[in-house]
């Protein structure tokens, strides 16, 4: 197991360690209405959401838990009436896939070849029995796909790397809304995954074709829904840090250099995620992952 699933698993095993308080503290969920046919699922893990279609529900990623994935059901069931029939995945980790063997087999399960890839490298045997094998993404692609379900379409894009070499963003045409997936993490301090092919440089461009979409309204992979503004500010706040990177780099800088002189501003508001005490998702996590990027310190794997 990488590195931030044994953190990931750590926090799982202290917090169910804890007692039932920690536990519901773990599997609760908000559910935020966005439109008649579009909810937002919020709780421990990625951000998930319901569209109603005429054709059954569609559920954008899958949380941290099988048993989150069994609460995603009965909610797109109450919600919308109707049984999900297809699962987007916006990308691997396990924040926003190891809901999915909660569900039906025969759901039709859509993320890109990358995702697929990196499921089976990483998480071969949590998907090893042949029913959650059957929750594999089983319609990949690679650039682009247009889906259309009764009443409501769907673009799938993968503008680029970024948080990895895989991720997806979903618009929800009749909505005008977009879910970013992690490509886009609300007011926190994104993760890098480098061993995944992430890359920030490249990142930026993928920001940048996903702002060409028609969206009013932004799903982060965590954090609030935003606008559009919400978006373009991340963007702005990558662009400084990565600046503030590289011209570290080339004045000669060592990291710790960099560390103590950096000044950032567009990161004001910002909450750092805490995993366990030291490690967290904050400011000196990013800059350090963007210098490994800089200097070529992670290779990705195949
Ligand atoms: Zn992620």
């Amino acid at each position: 197991m990488k590195g931030w699933k044994w953190i990931l698993l750590i926090v799982v095993v202290l917090i169910v360690g804890g007692g039932g308080l920690f536990w519901n503290l773990l599997t609760r969920l908000t559910i935020e209405r966005l439109s008649d046919d579009l909810h937002v699922v919020r709780g421990s893990g990625g951000n998930a959401a319901i569209l109603k279609t005429s054709e059954g529900a569609v559920i954008v990623d899958t949380m941290l838990l099988r048993y989150q994935g069994e609460r995603l059901k009965e909610e797109a069931m109450r919600l919308t009436g109707k049984p999900v029939v297809m699962i987007i995945n916006t990308h691997y980790h396990l924040d926003h896939t190891h809901g999915n063997p909660a569900f039906d087999i025969g759901t039709r399960v859509v993320a890109t070849e990358r995702t697929l890839h990196h499921l089976k490298v990483t998480d071969a045997e949590y998907f090893a029995d042949e029913e959650a094998e059957a929750l594999m993404p089983g319609e990949v692609f690679s650039d682009t796909r247009r889906i259309t379900l009764g009443d409501k379409n769907i673009t799938l894009l993968h503008p680029g790397r970024g948080h990895t070499d895989g991720d997806l963003v979903v618009l929800f045409e009749e909505e005008a809304t977009l879910h970013a997936g992690d490509l886009f993490v609300y007011q926190h301090y994104p993760f890098i995954d480098l061993e995944a092919g992430g890359s920030v440089d490249a990142w930026l461009s993928s920001l940048r074709r996903v702002l060409a979409l028609p969206f009013e309204r932004v799903i982060p992979g965590h954090g609030e829904v935003t606008d559009r503004q919400g978006l373009e500010q991340f963007r702005r706040f990558m662009i400084e840090a990565w600046n503030a990177v590289t011209m570290a780099s080339a004045e000669g800088k060592n990291l710790e250099e960099l560390l103590e002189t950096v000044e950032l501003t567009e990161d004001a508001g910002y909450t750092e995620i805490k995993l366990v005490i030291g490690i967290g998702l904050d400011r000196d996590f990013l800059l350090s992952t963007m210098w490994q990027d800089a200097h070529g310190e992670v290779p990705a794997r195949p």
